[in-house]
């Protein structure tokens, strides 16, 4: 399924270029033409969906299953240090290109990407009841 205003999906059906890297039936992979670091690649699902929740366990695996090579290939190719994957759901969670995607990012010490991680503390009780409400959901 493609959606006729997704970048994605038009890249995917190759009707706009792209620097692709690995292609299968179900999977792209290809430069970000905004690298945070050279060698900054995405893979995605060749079929639309805006966000992860909205793909099928065999859609995901089918995606996933380039990661651990992709990884490896960009860490060889760059020599990087290491490697973030990063896939960001909805605007608030910084997503722009409203089509699934992973971010396969080099990372060096000292580069200029930085987290802001505000690792916070539950009350007690809180994680607890919030673990239920993940588990009823996931089996709801
Ligand atoms: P997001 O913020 O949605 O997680 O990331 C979107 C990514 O897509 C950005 O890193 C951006 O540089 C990349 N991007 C946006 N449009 C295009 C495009 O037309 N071609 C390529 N190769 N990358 C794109
Ligand atoms: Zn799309």
């Amino acid at each position: 399924m493609k959606d006729p205003d997704c970048i994605f999906c038009k890249i995917a059906a190759g009707e706009i270029p792209a620097m692709k890297v690995c292609e299968d039936d179900a999977a792209l992979a290809f430069m970000d033409i905004g690298p945070l670091a050279e060698g900054h690649v995405l893979l995605v699902p060749k079929t639309h969906a805006e966000t992860l929740d909205g793909m099928s366990a065999e859609q995901a695996a089918a995606v996933l299953r380039h990661l651990p090579a992709l990884v490896g290939a960009v860490k060889a190719a760059t020599g990087c240090e290491g490697v973030n994957v990063l896939q960001n759901n909805g605007r608030v969670a910084h997503q722009v290109v409203p089509h699934v995607h992973f971010h396969i990012i080099p990372r060096n010490s000292g580069d200029e990407f930085h987290f802001n991680w505000p690792a916070g503390e539950y009350p007690p009780g809180r994680a607890e009841r919030l673990a239920e409400s993940i588990r009823d959901n996931l089996s709801g």
